[in-house]
């Protein structure tokens, strides 16, 4: 999933995922490594400098943006006397928290687990080379690297198992509907785009007592009301993110799956990001790996409304632009999240697509 992001958008992206996990970043910066080095990543003079803006920001923890080798991290770790993680290990806090069906929490935690494994095995083989081989390996008295490698192999076992048996019944029935006595909105795209300021701005403060339904279930997920179908049920996803690790590309898809049971999908796009046609390529790209689209983006099986956000910080000339072409067609609204602009008409186009669908949507509870 990579695509060319400078390192400020990318650095702002990394600040909005560990936003999105209830991190306090208290400060970022740009490093620029010129030579890997084995033991640190970074260069001595460079991890003084993270030391020092550590201590000043009584910091708690390091995020490195990148990926960092078990070695790496540990001696990280052992100089900034503070818990170190990376971008991997960053994106599986996420996903964690906001893998919604059974199946999609079944991938991340096989994810973590061979994202674990993999660092065990390897810190494990290091130790060994500086001991001088490995001469005891299969006698007595078993390290407990050994057991926790065995411990994760045997879970990772079973875990694949359950998998299975959930793909199995899957098909039969989606757990999503039969939860939601209302049409599904879901909103996707990309990380930063602006789902979250809109999910919030839609359902405001107050509470409906439907949510007391879902809250325990799921918090992404509230009852909001529509003029045309009375109450629907919001549901926010988990962003997508650019440069995923591609061992992560399977339990992010999971934890899209329930798109794939949703009566309309906005798609939310941030519209004054240089790269958001890329973006938008992409987002297309796994709907279509979803089976939700066709290979070009074509022939959707459920409605999408491309939702062109942040309005606001778009040029006079820019935004007219973007508002003739909206206003054109009936599948994009423009609106700016932020100030409120165009959620009304958003509200609408919402209303109309699933009051046209609402005669499939009763079929298929039935
Ligand atoms: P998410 O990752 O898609 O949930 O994105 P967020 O809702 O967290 O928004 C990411 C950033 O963009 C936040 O700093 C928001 O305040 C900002 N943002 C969202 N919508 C708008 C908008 O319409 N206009 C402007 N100027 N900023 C926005």
């Amino acid at each position: 999933m990579a695509y060319d992001l400078d390192a400020d958008s990318r650095l702002a992206e990394a600040e909005g995922l560990a936003l999105a996990i209830g991190i306090i970043v208290a400060e970022s910066f740009v490093l620029p490594v010129r030579e890997v080095r084995p033991n640190l990543l970074f260069g001595a003079g460079q991890v003084e400098n993270i030391r020092i803006a550590c201590e000043q920001d009584e910091a708690e923890l390091v995020v490195v943006d990148g990926a960092l080798s078990p070695i790496q991290q540990r001696n990280l770790e052992e100089k900034l006397e503070r818990k170190v993680i990376d971008r991997t290990g960053l994106i599986l806090e996420i996903f964690g928290e906001r893998a919604a069906t059974a199946e999609g929490r079944l991938q991340v935690e096989l994810a973590h687990l061979d994202y674990q494994q993999s660092r065990l095995v390897r810190s494990w083989t290091h130790l060994e080379r500086q001991r001088g081989g490995f001469g005891f390996l299969g006698g007595p008295g078993e390290t407990q690297i050994e057991a926790d490698r065995r411990m994760i192999r045997q879970r990772m076992g079973r875990l694949r198992k359950e998998l299975e048996q959930v793909r199995k019944t899957r098909g039969l029935h989606r757990e999503r509907r039969e939860r939601a006595p209302w049409p599904v909105i879901a909103l996707v795209g990309y990380t930063n785009a602006g789902k979250s300021t809109l999910f919030n701005r839609l359902t405001g403060a107050e509470v409906m007592a439907e949510d007391l339904l879902f809250a325990t279930l799921d918090p992404t997920m509230r009852a909001i009301a529509l003029p045309g179908v009375e109450k629907a049920i919001l549901s926010d996803t988990v962003g997508f993110i650019s440069d995923l690790p591609t061992q992560l590309v399977a339990a992010f898809r999971a934890t899209l799956e329930e798109v794939t049971a949703a009566d309309v999908i906005c798609h939310v796009r941030d519209m004054s990001n240089p790269s958001s046609d890329a973006q938008k390529k992409q987002v297309l790209q796994v709907l279509a790996d979803l089976g939700v689209v066709g290979e070009q983006g074509e022939g959707s099986e459920i409605p999408i409304l491309e939702v062109w956000n942040k309005l606001d910080l778009l040029s006079n000339e820019e935004r007219a632009e973007l508002e003739e072409v909206a206003s054109a067609d009936k599948d994009v609204v423009a609106i700016s999240a932020l100030t409120g602009e165009g959620i009304d008409d958003f509200l609408s186009r919402v209303d109309a697509i699933l009051t046209a669908g609402s005669r499939e949507h009763e079929i298929t509870l039935e």
